[in-house]
């Protein structure tokens, strides 16, 4: 598996495996590429796997640097669908963890039993990470900004 040298890839106790940032990275630059590799109707299996329409997901049959990223309520990226890639949205000091909202491409993860307690000990954090569909309206409007082009038409 690829690893760009500004990121680190390491295991923590507790929480699996994670990746950090090498170096300090600005807000706006690029982190990693979006790695997948097969466009799936059902998530079957992979909870890796990110949401893009109602039965639309791209997953990932390899291991690559972004399936490493675990989910914040407070995260340092968001997915760029454009450039198809993770994006800085704040200031990252080298050392951090490298982390992106799950539902700002999720749905519905419950339905498919891939939702979990957060452990991001955020101010922001919502708990139970269950899906996009469950957030309450102020919630919704609060990751606008970083909401999937399929998820933004579901505000
Ligand atoms: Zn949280």
């Amino acid at each position: 598996m690829y690893i760009p040298k500004h990121l680190r890839f390491t295991r923590l106790k507790g929480k699996g495996r994670a990746l950090f940032a090498n170096k300090n990275l600005r807000k706006g630059s690029l982190v990693v590429k979006f790695g997948f590799d097969s466009v799936k109707s059902c998530r079957d299996a992979s909870p890796e796997s990110v949401q893009i329409g109602e039965n639309k997901f791209l997953d990932s049959t390899h291991y690559y640097a972004s399936d490493y990223i675990n989910h914040s309520c407070n995260p340092s990226t968001k997915i760029d669908f454009a450039e198809m890639c993770f994006v800085a949205v704040r200031d990252i000091k080298k050392g951090q963890e490298i982390t992106y909202n799950y539902l700002t491409t999720e749905y519905d993860m419950a339905k498919d039993n891939l939702d979990f307690e957060c452990m991001c000990n955020s101010k922001s954090c919502v708990g139970r990470i269950n899906g996009f569909r469950y957030l309450s309206k102020s919630q919704r409007l609060k990751i606008k900004n970083q909401l999937s082009p399929f998820l933004m038409k579901k505000l």
